[in-house]
């Protein structure tokens, strides 16, 4: 980063710690940002440190929130007694974009990966046991179709069934507008085994 004077340099390499963010692409960012107005910069400013400062976790869900408890379980519209465990809250901002689903959520914070040293307790596994006290029927577990969700959704599946509580796995299938010619043979099969009568 030589060729560029210390405050610059110094903003190209924040930008570069961000992910997929290569040093082309943040340097593009940083003279985006020596460009802006005193005003704008100021709100870029203040933007980063409003994610830092104001956002927290919902008290029931884990899901991110700027109040006690997020949108979702303060509404009573919502039906508490199914939960969507999900890895994060992109999944859930996903979910929502469907319209599809009038449960609750609780987000995991990530997926079980001894890889990457992280376990069961590392995720927000013991805040989701407490929500099972009587209330919820059903636990729709949607960590992602690889490995490490899988491993996830067997580890929860063995821990909440015990309790009474029925837990069912998100279909996976062929995405709509995919040719079934050119889709994978896993694919295929979880879109066999997740077939439903027509
Ligand atoms: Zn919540």
């Amino acid at each position: 980063m030589a060729d560029y004077i210390y405050p610059v340099a110094r903003l190209i390499e924040c930008f570069r710690r961000l992910p997929g963010v290569g040093s082309k692409s943040a340097a593009r960012m940083a003279f985006g940002v020596l460009e802006m107005s005193p005003e704008d910069a100021e709100e870029f400013r203040a933007a980063i440190k409003g994610v830092k400062e104001d956002v927290r976790r919902c008290s029931v869900c884990c899901d991110l929130c700027d109040s006690d408890k997020c949108a979702v379980c303060s509404d009573p519209g919502r039906d508490q007694s199914v939960i969507c465990v999900v890895e994060d809250s992109r999944t859930v901002s996903a979910l929502e974009r469907s319209h599809e689903f009038h449960g609750t959520y609780h987000v995991l914070g990530g997926v079980i990966s001894p890889m990457n040293g992280i376990t069961p307790d590392r995720l927000n596994v013991k805040e989701l046991i407490t929500r099972l006290n009587g209330t919820v029927n059903e636990v729709i577990i949607a960590t992602n179709p690889n490995i490490e969700g899988e491993t996830t959704a067997v580890y929860l599946s063995k821990l909440i069934r015990p309790l009474g509580v029925k837990v069912t796995r998100l279909a996976y299938g062929v995405p709509v507008g995919a040719d079934l010619e050119f889709a994978d043979s896993e694919t295929l099969a979880r879109a066999l085994e997740g077939r439903r009568e027509f």
